[in-house]
């Protein structure tokens, strides 16, 4: 059962083809500057036996229906694809980042859902619309297969009332749909369930912090396998600060920067979104490039360092608190994977929570899941490389097994 999954964006198709019985991936790639000048496909040949096979193909792909059918050209062809029929691929499984609240679990698109889809569209109006693209042009280009949608913000659903609303007048929740509701949902559920295993207790069970630090970066408290809360908000700006985006400040600074700096909403909007974070602080949102200005000591990186550890530290006592009883700290995606010294600063003196680093264990580089603590610590201390791809795939392979049962 072969199942590609897609991330469309507004000016890239990111693909990954999956043999879902064999939890396989078959093929990768991305099609970039769709719609601009220069764009190209980078596509991979992922084969067990053989090396990995890279191909960049540049051609102009004035549109998502041309990415997306150039895509399907070099997943059938005979040197660099693997496919030889259409009805090969069952479903294509799309990420779609909002939503909102009536989607809390993947659902098979047909034109009643896609409507409803573009109903909530303007709660996530930089992805929403690139992903209902993404939807609408594979069900041309592969009208044999179902489309099914996996939400980023499903799995954040379960979250209490008193944790997801604004304390601002209910008509704003009621008709404007203007509440918590977190994202990178699929990377939290796919680490807590593999942390889980990995720690032979039932999901339904398992109580964890997930800490995701990639260039987004965002937290959730999982208890009984349920995310019960979450650092990011009505939109992905909340919570953590990140590569470039703020994270948790005053409202009011919004209207300051108004204000003081004549700043229309677009360009507040653009400064927290793209312009803060470490970026805003250091120059720069890759996180390699502030550690190698920490390390030779400049002052800007050091602090953002500080500023970046102290609000994760600040989400795990109040989790640990909320949680009641924890199992395990999660780290994943790139800076949680890969970073031993964010790990490590961000682990300092959290004995309160009798969690223990043991720094030896914490330079580990293998890959795959790690167990970081010391002997001593109640709490396990995990990395748990993310895949939201095989996620996506997981969860359509399951929605297709209970449709046809
Ligand atoms: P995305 O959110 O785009 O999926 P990733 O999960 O790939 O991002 O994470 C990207 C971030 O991870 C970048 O800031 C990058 O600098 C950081 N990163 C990758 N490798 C390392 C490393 N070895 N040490 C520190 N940071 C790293």
């Amino acid at each position: 059962m072969k199942i590609l999954v897609l991330n469309s964006g507004s000016s890239s198709i990111k693909y990954k083809l999956f043999d879902i019985s064999k939890k396989k991936a078959l093929v990768a790639g991305i099609a970039d500057r769709i719609g601009e000048t220069g764009s190209s496909i980078k596509h991979t040949l992922l084969s067990a036996e053989s090396k990995e096979k890279t191909t960049t193909i540049k051609e102009p792909l004035p549109d998502h229906q041309s990415g997306l059918s150039k895509i399907a050209d070099l997943l059938f062809d005979k040197e660099l694809g693997i496919l030889k029929s259409s009805n090969e691929i069952v479903a294509v499984g799309h990420r779609v980042v909002h939503g909102g609240e009536k989607f809390s679990r993947p659902v098979v698109v047909d034109n009643g859902i896609l409507e409803d889809l573009y109903k909530i569209s303007h709660l996530a109006p930089l992805h929403n619309p690139a992903n209902l693209k993404g939807i609408e042009v594979a069900s041309q280009v592969f009208p044999d297969a179902k489309q099914i949608a996996v939400f980023d913000t499903a799995f954040h659903q379960t979250m209490p009332d008193y944790v997801f609303h604004y304390a601002i007048p209910e008509t704003y929740y009621k008709d404007d749909g203007l509440r918590v509701y977190g994202f990178h949902g699929t990377s939290h559920q796919y680490v807590s369930k593999a942390a889980a295993r990995y720690c032979d207790i039932p999901t339904g069970e398992f109580n964890a912090i997930s800490i995701h630090l990639g260039n987004g970066c965002s937290m959730s408290a999982i208890k009984g396998g349920k995310s019960i809360d979450t650092t990011m908000g009505l939109t992905p700006l909340g919570g953590l600060i990140m590569g470039t985006r703020s994270g948790d400040i005053d409202p009011s600074l919004i209207l300051l920067l108004g204000k003081n700096h004549n700043m229309t909403f677009d360009e507040v909007d653009r400064l927290l979104n793209k312009e803060s974070g470490l970026k805003g602080l250091t120059g720069s949102n890759d996180f390699r490039d502030v550690i190698s200005k920490y390390d030779r000591k400049d002052a800007a990186a050091i602090l953002a360092v500080e500023m970046y550890v102290y609000r994760i530290r600040k989400y795990i006592g109040a989790y640990a608190v909320v949680l009641g009883h924890l199992d395990a700290i999660i780290f994943t995606a790139g800076v949680g994977e890969n970073s031993a010294l964010i790990r490590e600063k961000i682990s300092e003196g959290l004995q309160i929570i009798q969690t223990q680093l043991d720094n030896e264990k914490n330079k580990n580089k293998a890959t795959g899941i790690k167990e970081l603590q010391s002997t001593e610590s109640k709490v396990k201390i995990l990395v748990v490389p993310t895949n939201e791809e095989l996620e996506i795939a997981e969860q359509v392979s399951e929605l297709l097994i209970a449709k046809n049962n």
